[in-house]
Order: structure tokens, then C-alpha cells, then sequence
């Protein structure tokens, strides 16, 4: 006997008969005897259009109450799973952010865990045999009581913190790919399942663009050891084995995977835009006067490119900023030109960012070279490129996106055979 975490993300429980097939997938870990928490997404959609609502009501709505509005999404999945499970003899509970409670920042939409009181929901399974069936993506803020969110895709990190708080033995992200693989499924029909792969990697994977984890639900995953197995919530309960290992992928420490690819998979991102500032000068305090005011706007800068200055005088530089930061970001160095002093502002936002994920990277030389050969033979034209000890990312034009994930994945070896 064990303890889960099982969490199903939106197109799980997109409708009804959804629901129902989680509750039997629920229903299959109860029977083989464990203590169950569940945690849900929102329905398919649903996160998207209360979002809408929200720009349509105000543009510049209050953070607040656009928390108030886009966390009732998993309210309504929670309580419909509660009432399904129950239909089927299961004791269950749902649970919302604030009645746990999972208390975190009061950074709205975008707030961070702080802790998890799971007292309440351990000791339900051992005096009731209850399921708790958890409202994600939301918390509360104990200064202000008031509900908060975790981000587009929060829900992941809602299921990997549970785990933390309950002590689970592993968190299961049921979703609608059979694991993660070498990159989107969905882009790359070649793309190869991974039977496992490091917290490292899938940070970097996550972090870059691959949107099956939300990134801080790795970093939870790894700060607390808790081994996340990705799996298909698509797969028939009636036909899995309950002795056997579904496929799936686990994410796990690096020293339990034995086999080590230089490369383990490619990430993509088309919420890039570009700002270069031409002929900016080339002189001490440049790069705080540009950057400073970007970061106190709370803008998230990537890439830099700075060229080396031909006359000693001026120079050119590049950024880029997520796609949807790019007004504010194109504002704020506008405003602050006198202080800069550039002549001209170029900016691009059709560009994509393609990333080369490994952490076997560390030991083997020339893997990015290799990539900037074969894209410049498709004629692939790089704008930037940045690198660290275990991922390359290049920045292209959005429509080469496609074309250059497929070449790297094969020139990796990575395609399926
Ligand atoms: P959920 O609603 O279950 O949280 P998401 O849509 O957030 O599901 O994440 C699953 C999606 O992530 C898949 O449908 C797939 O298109 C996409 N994805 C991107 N990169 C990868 C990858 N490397 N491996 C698996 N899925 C990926
Ligand atoms: N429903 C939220 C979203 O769509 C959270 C999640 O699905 O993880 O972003
Ligand atoms: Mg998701």
C-alpha cells in the first residue's frame, strides 16, 4: 500500500464522460488499496475563456479579481469529480486552494507556493478511507485571504507540492500524451518516448518551451525528490495491469538513469520577440541604463547580444522578451532613449527560439556546432544564440520553427526508428 498524488490536466476532464473515465482510473489505485489524492485542471478551454472574460471586462483589469474569476475553473472540475467518485461508492472530498489551505505570495496570477498543511487530508485516509479531490492552480494568500493563482499551468505544480506536503510516494500527471518525449509529439511525429529522464533536463525542456510540466512543478519535484511520472490518462483503466509499469516517463535524480545521451531532447518557443538597439554607445553604465528599467517594469529579458564595437564608439545590441511583454518592453526603452542614447530601435516579433536540451552535454564538445552546420544548409538564417552547460538555444524566424526542430532532431539521432 502507497500514497498518491493523481493529477489530471484539462483535456481529461474536459467533459462528463471524461470525468468518469478519471474516476475509474481513481477507483483502480483505491481498489489496489492507496491512499488517493487527486488534483484537477480546469475543463479543456475553460482556463482560456474565463481569461477573455477577464481582457473583455478591462483590459486593465485588477489581478485580484482576475484570480477570482480564472481559479473557478477547478472548482467546478473538483466538485464534479467529487460527486462521479462518489456515484461509484468512493468516499471523496473536493478540496479548494483556500480550505486546505495552500498558502502562497500574493504575486496574483503568477503566485508561488509557500506551504501545505496536509494534516487534514492524511489523516482522512486513515479515519475515512476518504479521497481528497484538490481544486489546482489556486491557492491563498494569508495576509490578505484572498485566492491566488499559480500561472498558466499551475495545476502541475499544485500536484507535485500535495505530494510534497502528504508525503506521497509519487506524483502521476495524467495528461494527454503517454509521457514526455524527445520533443512535441504533436510537431515531431518522429519524437521518441523517454522512459526517464533527469530533473535537470526536463527543467531545461520545461523551462524552454515544452509546456507538458510547468516549470516550477519540476523544480518542486526536484527540491523534494519526488519521482513525477508522466502517463496518458487516455489509456483504458480495465486494461492496465496493476503489477505491470504503464508506459509512461518518470522523472527522476540523474544517477538513476543509466543510459546517457549527449542530447536528450529539443524544446521550442514561438512567444519570443526581438528588440536591437542600433548604435548604441559603447561606454561603462549602457547595459544598466537599458536593462535596469526593464527589470524594474517586472519584464523578463532572454537572450543578449552585444557586438563587439568596429570604431571603439557605438555598438549594436539585441534582447529578446517574452511575445507578450514585447509593448511594455518597446515602451520602456523608448522612454528611457534619451538616458541610452541609441539611434535606432529594429524589433521582430515572427521569431521563434529553438533549444537543444542534454546535461551530457557538459562533457562533450562541438554538439552546438554541429547544429548551426545544418541549419545554415537549410538556409535557416540564426539571430542569436545563447548557450550554458547543458542547453544551446538559437533564435530564428518563427516560420523556420517547424523545419529546424525536425533537423536537429534527427541530426541528434533522436528521431524514432
Ligand atoms: P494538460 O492539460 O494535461 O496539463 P498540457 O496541454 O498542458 O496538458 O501538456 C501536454 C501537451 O504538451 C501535449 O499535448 C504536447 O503537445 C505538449 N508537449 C510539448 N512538448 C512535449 C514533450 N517534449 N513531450 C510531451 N508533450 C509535449
Ligand atoms: N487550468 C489552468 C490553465 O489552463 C491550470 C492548468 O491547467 O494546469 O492554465
Ligand atoms: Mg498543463
Amino acid at each position: 500500500m502507497g500514497r498518491l498524488v493523481m493529477k489530471f490536466g484539462g483535456t481529461s476532464v474536459a467533459n462528463i464522460d471524461r470525468i468518469r473515465n478519471v474516476a475509474r482510473h481513481v477507483k483502480r489505485e483505491v481498489d489496489a488499496g492507496h491512499d488517493v489524492a487527486v488534483v484537477v485542471s480546469a475543463m479543456a478551454g475553460k482556463t482560456n475563456e474565463l481569461v477573455d472574460w477577464c481582457r473583455d471586462a478591462s483590459p486593465l483589469h485588477d489581478a485580484r479579481e482576475y484570480d477570482a474569476v480564472v481559479a473557478s475553473g477547478e472548482q467546478v472540475t473538483s466538485g464534479l469529480l467529487a460527486i462521479v467518485l462518489q456515484g461509484m461508492g468512493i468516499q471523496a472530498r473536493s478540496w479548494q486552494g483556500w480550505q486546505i489551505p495552500i498558502k502562497t505570495s500574493d504575486a496574483h496570477a503568477s503566485a508561488r507556493i509557500l506551504e501545505i498543511d496536509g494534516t487534514e487530508i492524511i489523516n482522512r485516509f486513515g479515519d475515512r478511507q476518504e479521497v481528497a479531490v484538490i481544486a489546482g492552480f489556486q491557492g491563498i494568500n494569508p495576509q490578505t485571504n484572498r485566492i491566488t493563482t499559480l500561472g498558466r499551468g499551475g495545476s502541475d505544480t499544485s500536484a507535485v507540492a500535495i505530494a510534497a506536503a502528504i508525503r506521497a510516494d509519487r506524483c502521476d500527471i495524467y495528461t494527454d500524451v503517454d509521457g514526455v518525449y524527445t520533443t512535441d509529439p504533436r510537431v515531431v511525429p518522429k519524437a521518441r518516448r523517454l522512459d526517464k529522464i533527469a530533473f535537470e533536463d526536463m527543467l531545461e525542456l520545461a523551462s524552454l518551451g515544452a509546456k507538458v510540466l510547468q516549470v516550477r512543478s519540476v523544480e518542486l519535484g526536484m527540491v523534494y525528490n519526488m519521482p513525477v511520472f508522466v502517463r496518458s490518462s487516455f489509456d483504458k483503466p480495465g486494461d492496465i495491469d496493476p503489477h505491470g509499469t504503464p508506459p509512461g516517463t518518470l522523472i527522476c535524480s540523474e544517477e538513476e538513469i543509466m543510459e546517457n545521451h549527449v542530447v536528450t531532447g529539443i524544446a521550442f518557443s514561438k512567444d519570443e520577440a526581438q528588440i536591437s538597439l542600433r548604435q548604441i554607445e559603447d561606454k561603462p553604465g549602457v547595459a544598466a541604463a537599458i536593462f535596469g528599467p526593464l527589470a524594474d517594469a517586472n519584464i523578463n529579458v532572454d537572450m543578449i547580444v552585444q557586438n563587439v564595437s568596429e570604431d571603439g564608439k557605438t555598438t549594436d545590441l539585441t534582447f529578446t522578451v517574452p511575445a507578450s511583454d514585447y509593448n511594455r518592453a518597446r515602451d520602456t526603452i523608448t522612454s528611457s532613449k534619451g538616458k541610452i542614447g541609441y539611434i535606432r530601435l529594429d524589433s521582430a516579433t515572427d521569431v521563434s527560439k529553438v533549444s537543444v536540451i542534454g546535461s551530457g552535454m557538459r562533457s562533450h564538445a562541438g554538439v552546438a556546432a554541429k547544429a548551426f552546420k545544418a541549419l545554415s544548409e537549410r538556409n535557416i538564417n540564426i539571430r542569436a544564440i545563447t548557450t550554458s552547460e547543458i542547453k544551446f538555444s538559437v533564435l530564428i524566424d518563427a516560420a523556420y520553427t517547424e523545419l529546424a526542430v525536425r533537423t536537429l532532431h534527427t541530426l541528434y539521432g533522436l528521431d524514432q526508428t
